[in-house]
């Protein structure tokens, strides 16, 4: 319900501003310039380029934003939004009476964006795509208190094991095995998890090979035509390969197929 609320706002609204050009952003204008083509997008980045965060080839970032601003996309990089002035306009709007249930990461407007270095544009909705933060509170208050980061993950040695902890591993978006956080790795290190316990199983004295590390791999679709990513041979992608790869159903059929999901 929450996104086909998001979904009739956007539709409505003619100015909307995105806060965070990582991957989520940078999909998410691309989905939305997609499908409106007429909406006057903005999409606001801290870094000096998109996706800067994710260490992925300088390449990539600009495909994407060449094909944004194709598409009429507006980038204002290097500008950091005041996201405080923003929740306090979402818990307003959670507060009223009769407000639609919307995601939390979703500010109706009209409401102004304005950033540290002074750019100020009012925007009729605001989707903020700031970075997923990891739900620690199974762990971080007990157990595992003394292995836990500060942003939230499981400290982890070359075995993936937690740190202090021989019997426990961590392993996907909870762990800190110094990897992008995607669904890609998290499959890579449950494999390599999978395949410890079972050797163990077999022998417990058996001698553990550390964890590998995967090269970087990453889709960034812009709809369902457009977009560029990394390959894990460090290829920049673009055009088909994007678009088969993700773009077309954004990996939907493949999870369904995983998770043996039948509709
Ligand atoms: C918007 C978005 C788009 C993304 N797109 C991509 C992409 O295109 N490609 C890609 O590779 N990756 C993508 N990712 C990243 C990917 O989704 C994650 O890296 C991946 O899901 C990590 O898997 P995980 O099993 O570690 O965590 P999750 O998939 O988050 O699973 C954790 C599970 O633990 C459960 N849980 C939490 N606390 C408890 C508890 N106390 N007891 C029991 N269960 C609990 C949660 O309910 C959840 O089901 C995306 C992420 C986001 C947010």
């Amino acid at each position: 319900m929450k996104y086909r609320a998001a979904l009739s706002v956007t539709k409505r609204a003619d100015r909307i501003a995105i806060v965070g050009g990582g991957p989520v952003g940078v999909e998410l204008a691309g989905e939305i310039s997609f499908a409106f083509p007429g909406k006057d997008v903005t999409l606001f980045h801290s870094g000096p380029s998109l996706l800067s965060k994710t260490g992925l080839k300088e390449g990539v970032s600009s495909a994407l934003a060449q094909q944004l601003a194709a598409r009429g996309v507006t980038l204002v990089l290097g500008e950091t939004v005041d996201t405080d002035a923003l929740d306090a306009v979402a818990r307003d709007e959670r507060k009223a009476e009769g407000a639609e249930a919307l995601p939390d990461e979703v500010v109706t407007g009209p409401v102004m964006v304005s950033t540290q270095q002074g750019t100020a544009w009012e925007a009729d909705v605001v989707f903020r795509c700031t970075g997923a933060t990891v739900n620690h509170s199974c762990y971080s208050v007990g157990w595992l208190a003394d292995a836990t980061g500060d942003d939230g993950r499981l400290r982890v040695t070359g075995t993936l094991q937690v740190e202090g902890k021989k019997d426990v591993y961590a392993i996907g978006d909870c762990g800190a095995a110094g990897e992008l956080h995607t669904m890609y790795t998290a499959q890579q290190q449950g494999r390599y998890v999978a395949e410890v316990l079972a050797k163990q199983a077999m022998k417990p004295q058996v001698e553990v090979k550390p964890y590998e590390r995967h090269p970087k791999f990453m889709l960034v679709p812009l709809g369902p035509k457009g977009g560029a990513g990394q390959l894990p041979t460090g290829q920049v992608a673009t055009g088909a390969v994007v678009s088969l790869g993700k773009g077309k159903d954004l990996y939907y059929s493949d999870v369904k197929k995983m998770m043996r999901v039948k509709r």
